[in-house]
């Protein structure tokens, strides 16, 4: 099967894979990641020794072992393809010069930094045909759900501008992505712009208000801190469209932007590894864009999981991207692919995003086992309970959960901790575990060193 490398043959065989049916789509897959282990092979010294004892014919991904964050970081000059590349020079290049961001690095790579907020942070390069790839697969897969005809009507009445509400302070994926795409041309540069959510809410609103964005993009949490401002009526925007991405977004979450804005929220799932890993279809699924990534679940023994159960984690491959090969990468999230076809009749798998690995929480149980419990559960028990504004639960023990709690203007402080706990009580015991402590902090909430705003986690 030939592809042109250029964006008219990307595009035309991306178009035509969805036609071929899962058939069409596995022969692609599997001559790709030949393609690309071939590849690895010769130019990655790191994936030369890794697949020493690995068959020379691929054809399928369970033959190769699988690859994790630190030991690729570990090995990062022998990882990557194009010798010239080296960490340190990464770091002392750009990575440290913020007023490079979203430039190419030598001319032809887009290099991203991920935050760390579940583990060491990871340095990933881009070939300008991964890049390629990605904005064709989003072009393509999402061209009748990204925006619907009654929000372009409104875009064409109203304008295009978007707010990037993304973490400034590094070479994180969302700001590089924005700033790369600023520097096509000085339209797009007064169209779109980052509001870093590191920066004080109140200079943010206040920005918002004069840029007017009729976009919304980036992460839910921040959208979230807006929508109160907008209900306050500090802030005052008319958004047609909110793109929430780079965190998980509760269904009350979501109830809250929407009605705040009076719009629409779209979901992306995505990662800095693979970045165009799913589309979601009118029907509000996530499709996996198999012919370009790979997607694994596999239980806490990296054995495959079957479609319907939950994983433990997820092994992600990206068939797009030569520079740096990602090939069976421990993601860390948990995903559970569908059981049947989806009614929207897309050939691709779908999948259901069920949060990070690393921030699963665990409590004792009274006969000593431990209880694993998802954070999203945990964290809807307090968010739901009335008078809760926001909050961060902190796992400090196997019988202790520390508490940072901001109630809603007018609420009785005492009042809701103590309705907090009751509600927590319970859920913990229907959870099967023993008493857990909750203990108040006197700190409010606040974001980490990236900007992301986490609920949940184990300290
Ligand atoms: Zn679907």
């Amino acid at each position: 099967m030939y592809v042109g490398s250029g964006p008219i043959g990307i595009a035309w065989d991306t178009w035509r894979a969805e036609r071929g049916g899962p058939e069409g789509i596995a022969r692609r897959q599997h001559a790709r990641l030949a393609g690309l282990v071939e590849f690895a092979r010769s130019a990655s010294p790191y994936y030369r020794r890794l697949y020493r004892d690995v068959p020379d014919d691929i054809t399928d991904p369970r033959q190769l072992p699988r690859v994790g964050k630190r030991e690729l970081m570990e090995n990062f000059d022998d990882w990557v393809t194009d010798p010239h590349i080296t960490l340190a020079r990464l770091r002392s290049e750009l990575l440290s010069d913020l007023s490079r961001l979203g430039r190419s690095y030598r001319g032809k790579y887009l290099v991203v930094t991920t935050s760390g907020t579940t583990g060491e942070p990871a340095v990933l390069v881009h070939d300008r045909f991964s890049w390629v790839v990605v904005n064709l697969v989003v072009r393509v897969r999402e061209r009748r759900t990204l925006v619907r005809a009654v929000e372009l009507r409104a875009f064409l009445h109203h304008g295009v501008r978007a707010a990037a509400l993304v973490a400034g302070g590094g070479h994180f994926a969302g700001v590089v992505w924005t700033e790369s795409v600023r520097r096509r041309s000085s339209v797009i540069a007064r169209q779109v712009r980052v509001f870093s959510v590191l920066r004080p809410l109140a200079e943010l609103v206040q920005e918002l208000n004069d840029f007017q964005p009729t976009v919304l993009y980036g992460y839910p949490s921040a959208m979230l801190q807006l929508a109160a401002e907008q209900r306050s009526g500090r802030l005052r925007i008319r958004p047609v469209l909110a793109i929430s991405s780079g965190e998980n977004l509760s269904a009350t979450g979501r109830a809250a932007i929407e009605a705040a804005f009076g719009c629409r929220v779209t979901e992306r799932y995505l990662s800095s590894e693979v970045p165009a890993l799913t589309s979601q279809c009118r029907r509000g699924a996530f499709h996996v864009n198999s012919d370009w990534y790979i997607l694994e679940p596999v239980d806490a023994d990296y054995q495959p999981v079957p479609d319907g159960v939950t994983s433990h984690t997820v092994l992600v491959t990206n068939l797009a991207n030569r520079v740096q090969p990602i090939i069976r990468y421990d993601l860390g999230d948990r995903v559970t692919l569908a059981t049947g076809p989806c009614p929207c009749g897309s050939p691709f798998p779908a999948v259901k995003i069920e949060g990070r690995a690393g921030g699963l929480v665990s409590f004792g149980a009274p006969d000593g086992r431990a209880v694993t419990i998802l954070p999203l559960a945990l964290g809807t028990v307090i968010e739901e309970t009335a008078g809760v504004r926001r909050f961060q639960a902190i796992r400090t023990g196997p019988g202790t959960l520390r508490l940072r709690l901001e109630v809603s203007p007018g609420a009785d402080r005492a009042q809701v901790q103590r309705a907090v706990e009751e509600r927590l009580g319970s859920f913990f015991a229907a959870q099967g575990a023993g008493a857990v402590g909750i203990e108040h902090a006197d700190e409010p909430p606040r974001t980490d060193r990236s900007g992301k705003f986490r609920q949940v986690w184990s300290a």
